[in-house]
């Protein structure tokens, strides 16, 4: 049987052959010769099984590593030697390759995964959401349209309206998991143009309120979207580095005056240099009574919603228009997972949704809302996934514990950084804490040059990061509590490697 049915095929070649003019064969050896040359492409079971291991085994290699790892670590090359393998038409091999990786990518410059990471807003990367990329990845699963992915999409909006219920919005509520903190800021800002109706002609005639603490991404996003030049108000802000209500409501109140138009306030949930919670609930009575937009910057702190101190600290949150909330930051994730919920959907939708005539396909089924009409976006990344599986798979409860103990680690800091002879600003609302060596007698100049030699002393040191800011003119140092990995032993390293930087100026 087997017999005859090769003997039919291949009497059926050489009769197509025979029929086809020789340029047709020609075609199917170079097709089959393509085929070939791709096979790399798509590596086989046993293939897949002996990358899969030694990636594995890489990264088991720097978790295995990374309590002891130094959390700054100053290379002299800073990874050049990466460049001296250009892309080119043959591969090199995975050893090779893995090597270049730990040596001159994972290792020089700061070191996020680590719980020494004390500068800047500190990042995490969940084991979990690895897992999560990887399966993301092989099925790359369409996740920007509900037809082409009902099930991930179901899972974004899932998690959407989980984060809109931690912030206190209504069923109303829309959002979508963007790729960081300044685009979700910049997508709140341009909804809330969209909301208010502001056309070009009025910019220069409305009004945004935010104090210099405000993130930068939101100055970005003004000027991205096209909003240059509306009048940007800092209001003043008091001792605690939190707005002012009393002069935001003069402030407006004589922009009403003018002739202005008051279009949109925004606080902080958390600013990034100090960490300091604006009265959101006072804010929200005047945004409701002034008829602005009202959005809350809780990139860094919005997740601390989940605990009972956070939700006290972040009251009001709840009334606003719109609030940004990095996964990436107080929940977690590795490095690219953004979020912005808004109160209302229909304003949402109607500044971001698109449909081009090649997706009519797409557009008769119903369903859920496609994250493609809520944000810029179209095909994307299957965020959902990275955030869906730690949360899924351990709860909500461990999250809590590591945010509870990061609130009471900096408060540990906050009073044994004094005891070492440091002064320090206001008592932390959320996780960041500012303090500064300045001894007696000394110079503005001189506080300024030892609290420098001090940064850059700890980041030689490396065993702890920690960065500095500007606060009111003065070189100020910071510590962040926020990595998952961050523990008491952490804080008294920290503690630790201070201590002998500042006995450089007091002996
Ligand atoms: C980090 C941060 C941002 C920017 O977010 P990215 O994820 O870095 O883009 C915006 N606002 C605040 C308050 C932040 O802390």
């Amino acid at each position: 049987m087997a017999k005859t049915s090769l003997d039919k095929s291949v009497k059926r070649r050489e009769r197509s052959e025979r029929l086809q003019p020789k340029a047709d064969s020609e075609l199917m050896a170079r097709l089959r010769a393509l085929e070939r040359a791709q096979r790399p492409l798509d590596p086989g079971a046993s293939r897949r099984k002996r990358l899969r291991g030694e990636v594995v085994a890489a990264s088991e290699r720097f978790l295995r590593k990374i309590d002891t790892a130094k959390a700054f670590e100053e290379s002299e090359n800073k990874g050049e030697r990466l460049l001296s393998h250009p892309i080119s038409e043959e591969g090199i091999p995975l050893e090779t390759a893995i090597e270049l990786l730990e040596n001159d990518v994972f290792l020089p410059g700061g070191q996020p995964a680590s719980g020494g990471y004390l500068a800047y807003i500190p990042g995490g990367g969940l084991y979990h959401s690895a897992l999560g990329d990887f399966m993301a990845a092989v099925t790359n699963k369409y996740s920007g349209l509900f037809f082409a992915g009902p099930g991930a999409v179901r899972m974004e909006n899932m998690l959407v309206r989980w984060a809109a219920d931690l912030v206190g919005y209504p069923a109303s509520a829309s959002g979508h998991i963007s790729s960081g903190g300044s685009i979700a800021n910049l997508v709140a800002i341009t909804t809330a143009r969209d909301a208010h109706g502001l056309k070009g002609a009025e910019f220069a005639t409305t009004v945004v309120y935010l104090t210099s603490q405000a993130h930068h991404s939101i100055d970005k996003a003004l000027r991205i979207a096209g909003l240059a030049e509306v009048q940007v108000r800092h209001v003043p802000i008091d001792g605690h580095y939190r707005m002012r209500t009393d002069a935001l409501a003069e402030m407006i109140a004589a922009d009403r005056t003018q002739g202005l138009r008051p279009w949109l306030i925004i606080a902080a949930g958390g600013t990034t240099d100090t960490g300091a919670i604006d009265p959101l609930d006072e804010i929200a009575t005047i945004a409701q009574r002034e008829r602005c937009w009202f959005h809350v910057d809780a990139a860094y702190g919005g997740f601390f919603l989940l605990t009972e101190e956070g939700k006290a600290k972040l009251k009001g949150i709840e009334r606003s228009d719109s609030a940004v909330l990095d996964p990436h930051k107080s929940l977690f994730l590795p490095y690219g997972a953004g979020m912005v919920v808004v109160r209302d959907a229909a304003p949402l939708i109607a500044s971001q949704h698109y449909s081009g005539s090649y997706m009519q396909d797409a557009l008769c089924e119903a369903g859920d809302i496609s994250p493609s009409d809520v944000s810029p976006e179209l095909t994307k990344h299957f965020r959902a996934l990275r955030m869906w599986l730690p949360l899924i798979l351990v709860g909500t409860r461990p999250f809590r514990a590591a945010l509870e103990e990061k609130l009471l680690l900096a408060r540990y800091f906050y009073e044994e950084v004094q005891k070492l002879g440091f002064e320090v600003g206001p008592p932390p609302d959320l996780t960041v804490v500012t303090y500064r060596w300045e001894p007696p007698g000394a110079t503005t100049e001189e506080v300024d040059r030892m609290n420098q030699a001090i940064v850059d002393g700890t980041r030689h040191d490396g065993r702890v990061f920690l960065s500095s800011t500007m606060l009111d003119g003065r070189f100020t140092l910071r510590m962040v509590a926020l990595h998952f990995r961050t523990h008491l032993r952490t804080i008294q390293l920290a503690l630790r490697v201070l201590r002998e930087q500042a006995e450089a100026f007091t002996e």
